[in-house]
């Protein structure tokens, strides 16, 4: 048992993320005590076995960031990949440096120095920016927009997902509504968008393919008719579960020119699907990735998570060699993460937990992570993007790696905020890009303006027209 006991409640953030960083196994208690004589106190088990004080002068946050790190690096023996980033995107940093005219070899030395972080995470970060800027280039910010479009159904709900998505035993019965609402929010902002050039379309979840061929053909054709599609760089369906994928909805889909679907394995070992609720079988993987290939699809992405209950880095190898036999042209690997709204996060003895946390205490993770990198430079792929989350599996990382021109643009899009999203179905964000920063109060200013819809499948349903009227609103401001 750790505490960490902090002078103030601007401190605690990063020194819990960094004490977890280097203690990725242990309970960490955070406490406030403004009369605290040291910035930063932390105990384990009763005994002090760090602490940031006054006599070493530091007054700025980052420099007892950078204190706290020091001393457990020392105390532990390790270093941490990517230092004390914490809650900043490290491309956002990389493209900020990149911008100003900084060169590659000042970034290393610059990252490295100041936040502690490798020379193989800033090289990475780099390269991921470079390209992600030949991606940019294509991009229209001003005028242009981006559209995402939620299904929040699934057949069963994995124990990971923090997606908020309805299992279809339990909310089977409300999907016809869903579609028909979903459809009238759709028709109301494509009488909206007026000139605006759509660029990308993302249709996310839950699990597109849980509808019906007859519900898929009703949406793309809602969609086909109410955004002008002509001039889309990209077309995307997560076609998520295999086992929801039919030849017939594939059909469906390519003749409504999606190019880019998702086939999301995770993992090819079946024991670890079963055991985490997301009931596939292994077999249909394969089917459905043979099937969107004889139809013609050339751009499928498939997702795969280091650090499910249970799994080694013989497991992943194994799932990675059955992957590069399929040969996808994208491939994004996510470090599992225990996010507080999913059936482990809301388990406090979760099987993540337990089992994750050791992984990432032996090394395991940072093995799958070496190989799935590996695996994608065997296929020809290299990173396009890369993000990071709080409670990631051993404090790494998401890369997606792609092979030319086979980068998900929406991905980079929602990374980097340079053109506005309008976001349909419950739950989803829009966020509006505006030409130049505004007053939003406290002396802040910002420029973007997000709506968020009603959250869960019922309410949404209740309440589409507000939902329709807040968009309204939005985007007069546009
Ligand atoms: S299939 Fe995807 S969206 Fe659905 S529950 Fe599993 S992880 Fe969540």
């Amino acid at each position: 048992m750790f505490d960490i006991i902090c002078k103030d409640s601007n401190l605690t953030y990063n020194a819990y993320h960094i004490a977890k960083a280097f203690y990725p196994t242990e309970v960490i208690k955070l406490q406030v005590r403004e009369e605290a004589s040291d910035f930063v106190l932390m105990k384990k088990d009763g005994d002090v076995i760090a602490k940031v004080s006054y006599n070493e002068k530091s007054v700025l946050k980052h420099e007892i960031d950078c204190l706290l790190y020091k001393k457990l690096s020392a105390i532990t023996g390790k270093e941490l990949p990517w230092g004390i980033l914490t809650g900043v995107r490290p491309t956002k940093i990389a493209m900020e440096k990149t911008m100003a005219g900084m060169n590659k070899d000042d970034f290393v030395k610059w990252i490295g120095n100041e936040l502690f972080v490798s020379k193989e995470k800033a090289v990475l970060s780099w390269n991921i920016v470079k390209r992600e800027k030949e991606i940019l280039d294509k991009i229209d910010a001003g005028n242009g927009f981006s559209l995402y479009i939620g299904i929040p159904f699934c057949p069963t709900i994995c124990d990971y997902c923090s997606f908020g998505s309805g299992s279809l035993d339990k909310w089977g019965s409300f999907v016809d509504d869903y579609l028909r609402v979903l459809i009238k929010e759709i028709k109301a902002v494509g009488n909206l968008v007026g000139k605006k050039n759509l660029q990308t379309i993302y249709i996310g979840g839950g699990t597109p393919t849980t509808l019906s061929t007859k519900q898929l053909e009703l949406l793309s054709s809602a969609i086909e008719k109410s955004f002008k599609c002509g001039s889309l760089l990209e077309y995307t369906l997560e076609a998520g579960r295999s086992d929801t994928i039919t030849k017939e909805k594939l059909e469906v889909i390519k003749r409504h020119g999606i190019t880019r679907i998702s086939i999301n394995p995770q993992t090819m070992q079946q024991r670890t699907l079963d055991l985490v609720g997301r009931q596939t079988p292994i077999e249909s993987i394969v089917r459905a990735f043979h099937q969107a290939r004889d139809l013609g699809f050339d751009n499928i992405n498939m997702d795969l998570i280091a650090g499910l209950p249970l799994e080694t880095a013989e497991d992943m190898r194994d799932t990675l060699q059955q992957i590069m036999v399929l040969n996808p042209d994208s491939l994004t690997v996510h470090a599992l993460a225990r996010k507080r709204a999913s059936n482990y996060g809301r388990s406090n003895d979760g099987m993540a937990n337990n089992v994750t946390n050791k992984y990432s205490a032996n090394g395991e993770i940072e093995k799958m992570l070496e190989l799935s990198k590996n695996a994608a430079d065997a296929i020809k792929m290299e990173p396009y993007y890369l993000y990071r989350q709080k409670d990631i599996a051993g404090n790494f990382e998401n890369i997606g790696f792609a092979k030319i021109d086979k980068a998900g643009i929406y991905n980079i899009l929602i990374m980097e905020e340079i053109q506005s999203i309008i976001a349909l179905g419950a739950g989803a964000t829009s966020k509006i890009v505006l030409p130049k920063p505004i007053s939003v109060g406290n002396g802040k200013t910002s420029r973007y303006i997000r709506s968020t819809n009603d959250k869960s499948i019922d309410g949404y349903i209740r309440r589409v027209d507000e939902m329709i009227q807040r968009k309204e609103e939005l985007l007069c401001l546009w």
